[in-house]
């Protein structure tokens, strides 16, 4: 967007805090501060719940495809707002303030996959908000990370996860993911902006493993807390 146009844009539409709508910027300082963070250096390594890097009360049971994760911070206000805003309503924007929060745990890892690849939404999602907010947040963490964006998945199926119980959702999710570009030998960094029960990554890492991934961590926005 030219200069002018963004001028223009900002007079009649100026940009409000994706936490409070107070106008001035995409996310207010008071806002930035009220978010809760998932320490890094404290969270689970393994399914990147809080406090769990000694002993993780999530995970413990659980099997996971990937086998490292990380979350910026928790599902709560004003990161859940943030997350809605950016793929409800087109506020795409927000890609780059949402990747920057990624960012910091991802670096505090030491990660370097080989590629950074969002999880894609459906066929159906994609075509009532006019673009794949999965694909953009892995774009603009990518970009910070230093490492190559490209998106090896999508969804096979048109099925929204809506209206789908717990169990019906881990089942649509594990088997309709398709490989769209080679991921055979490649370190990955599967990238999406909520985790609920976990069943969408890790239908995404179980697609790009059986198709030859020799590692897949992932790494979330939000997580249910
Ligand atoms: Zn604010
Ligand atoms: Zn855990």
């Amino acid at each position: 967007m030219g200069v002018l146009a963004e001028g223009l844009r900002e007079l009649l539409w100026p940009t409000r805090c994706a936490g409070c709508d107070l106008p001035g910027s995409l996310l207010c300082d008071a806002c930035r501060e009220a978010i809760a963070l998932v320490d890094p250096t404290t969270a689970c390594e393994r399914c990147g719940a809080p406090h769990g890097w000694l002993v993780c009360t999530e995970c413990w049971n659980s099997e996971f495809p990937f086998t490292d994760a990380v979350s910026a911070g928790l599902l709560q206000a004003p990161l859940s707002r943030m997350v809605t805003l950016h793929k409800d309503s087109n506020e795409r924007r927000l890609a780059e303030v949402l990747a920057e929060l990624l960012a910091a745990p991802v670096l505090e890892r030491g990660w370097k996959p080989d590629v950074v690849c969002g999880v894609p939404a459906s066929k159906a999602a994609i075509a009532r908000r006019g673009f794949d907010h999965g694909s953009a947040l892995a774009g603009a963490l990518a970009r910070r990370l230093d490492r190559p964006h490209e998106q090896l998945l999508t969804r096979g199926r048109a099925l929204d996860q809506r209206g789908l119980d717990r169990e019906q959702r881990a089942v649509n999710a594990s088997d309709s993911f398709q490989v769209a570009a080679q991921p055979l030998g490649r370190d990955i960094l599967v990238v999406d902006d909520v985790l609920t029960t976990g069943a969408t990554l890790s239908g995404a890492a179980a697609c790009l493993l059986d198709a030859g991934a020799s590692r897949v961590r992932t790494a979330v926005v939000a997580r249910v807390w």
